[in-house]
């Protein structure tokens, strides 16, 4: 097994020179030599450029400088974050071959911080997937077992920690692509309030929703990350300038007297019985803690995936009107005219996902049948928001499974979009309503699958979400259980 891979071990180490950044570095790029031929994890591994930053960090050590809160901490980063010097495609050919000119600001925080990059990992296209079957370069597999799905879309990034390839990893979450890959592969994924997180350098899917969030082996870990990437940015107009607090700090704190909402909706059926059991299970160890259980109501739930597939589709097809083969990345041109090189770029660069993403969102903002779809999707997502509202008032988070069911079989369900989309049932109303949300880790499944508990809180109240995650964390029997991969060299 190999030692010291949490983020807040390996910081501590490596300020204190117990480890270098190259080190743990290398440990990272071995794992992934081992084992990402088989996983598929990362679309770049920028095995140079990680070295010579590593040895930078240990330079800065040597030199008698101070180390930041993730000296040395490998992380890769999910491709459709923009990565000065470093291929960023999002998962799709029509950005294959693109190095942005600039980082996200996520990244030039995470190298303020003395982390190291270490890759950029495999996602569904443009975001769009739970399955990370939509990545135009082929699927991730999960590391638990190699015939599933890692869910989606941040699925490399899920199973590169998963197979302890790098301690954390930063991933997007539109409608719960960090929280389902999260539970999906026995990681903590946290989706922070919309607006915590600067998305400047983001490449957008749907940006009403988009939020960047961290993967991490442990909770504590995850917190670290998000302190460090949270925050005020200018660039962003749509990122709060509202203080960050003491996230860290917030896990181990006491939950003596706080309230869990448990809603009807999210134990309904379609829900797997396992799931439902180490789900149920894990709940009952919050009310060990001194937390009050109370049964809450969130009638709208029902609607959610109705409500996402409009409105996320809607802006899609907005954002992606960029990609037309004069600005960046592919471009096929037959010599005809303009259009038809948009055209015909656009039908080679688009694999089958998007391209259904924006015919639907096209037709959703179509004069005729604007107000059927896309104005009444806006109005049922204020429904939507209006129920957390409520129900946050009575409670103080809300409980639920972040996956209706484990991992599934890669093909299960490709040729069925909709079996697809209603897979997102418990994550997307969080997105819609702009909540925090994470999942972590609960006992797995008989047949060794792992199973996510979801947290949701109030808008900008990550710590007592991290709180209630960290206090589970600590009575979980199955704590810090890793897929045999991760501790074969
Ligand atoms: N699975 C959802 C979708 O396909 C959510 C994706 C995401 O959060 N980026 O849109």
């Amino acid at each position: 097994m190999p030692p010291s891979q949490d983020v807040t071990e390996i910081a501590v180490k490596v300020q204190s020179g117990e480890l270098t950044a190259e080190q743990a570095t290398e440990r990272a790029l071995a794992q992934i030599a081992a084992h990402d031929g088989e996983v598929h994890a990362f679309l770049h591994v920028a095995g140079d450029h990680a070295r010579e930053r590593a040895r930078a960090v240990d330079r800065k050590r040597a030199r008698g400088e101070k180390l930041g809160p993730l000296a040395g901490v490998p992380i890769a980063l999910k491709d459709a974050i923009c990565t000065r010097g470093l291929p960023s495609t999002a998962g799709s050919r029509i950005l294959q071959g693109y190095v942005p000119p600039y980082d996200a600001t996520v990244v030039t925080r995470l190298l303020d911080a003395d982390a190291v990059v270490i890759g950029k990992t495999n996602m569904d296209e443009f975001a769009m997937g739970s399955s990370n079957e939509n990545s135009a370069f082929g699927p991730v597999k999960n590391p638990w077992d190699v015939t599933r799905t890692p869910g989606g879309s941040s699925g490399g990034s899920a199973a590169a920690v998963a197979a302890r390839m790098a301690p954390c990893a930063l991933g997007s979450d539109t409608g719960g692509s960090i929280r389902q890959p999260a539970s999906l592969t026995g990681t903590v994924g946290i989706k922070p309030t919309y607006g915590r997180v600067p998305r400047y350098g983001l490449i957008a899917f749907a940006s009403s929703l988009d939020q960047i969030g961290p993967f991490a082996t442990d909770v504590r870990g995850a917190a670290r990350v998000l302190s460090v990437i949270s925050g005020h940015d200018p660039r962003d107009a749509t990122s709060l300038d509202a203080p960050v607090g003491d996230l860290e700090g917030a896990c181990g704190r006491s939950l003596r007297g706080l309230r869990v909402g448990i809603p009807d909706e999210y134990f309904a059926r379609g829900l797997d019985a396992e799931v439902e059991e180490s789900v149920r299970a894990a709940i009952r160890e919050l009310e060990a803690e001194g937390c009050v259980l109370r049964p809450v109501k969130l009638p709208h739930t029902l609607f959610a995936v109705a409500t996402y597939y409009v409105l996320a589709t809607a802006e899609a097809s907005s954002n992606l009107a960029r990609f037309d083969g004069v600005r960046y990345g592919l471009r096929v041109d037959e010599g005809k005219d303009l259009r038809a090189m948009y055209g015909a770029t656009r039908d080679a660069g688009f694999g089958p996902e998007v391209k259904r993403r924006i015919l639907l969102g096209t037709f959703v903002l179509s004069a005729g049948y604007y107000d059927a779809y896309y104005r009444k999707a806006q109005q049922v997502r204020t429904l939507l928001r209006r129920d957390f509202d409520e129900v946050l008032q009575e409670v103080d988070v809300v409980c639920s499974p972040a996956s209706p069911t484990p991992a599934f079989r890669l093909g299960e369900k490709v040729d069925d979009p909709l079996a697809m989309y209603l897979n997102d049932i418990y994550t997307l109303p969080a997105s819609l309503a702009g909540i925090p949300a994470m999942s972590v880790p609960c006992a797995p499944t008989r047949s060794g699958l792992p199973v996510g508990l979801q947290i949701m809180a109030r808008p900008l109240d990550e710590a007592t979400m991290l709180a209630v995650a960290s206090a589970w964390e600590a009575r979980n029997p199955t704590r810090g259980l890793a897929p045999a991969m991760a501790g074969r060299d």
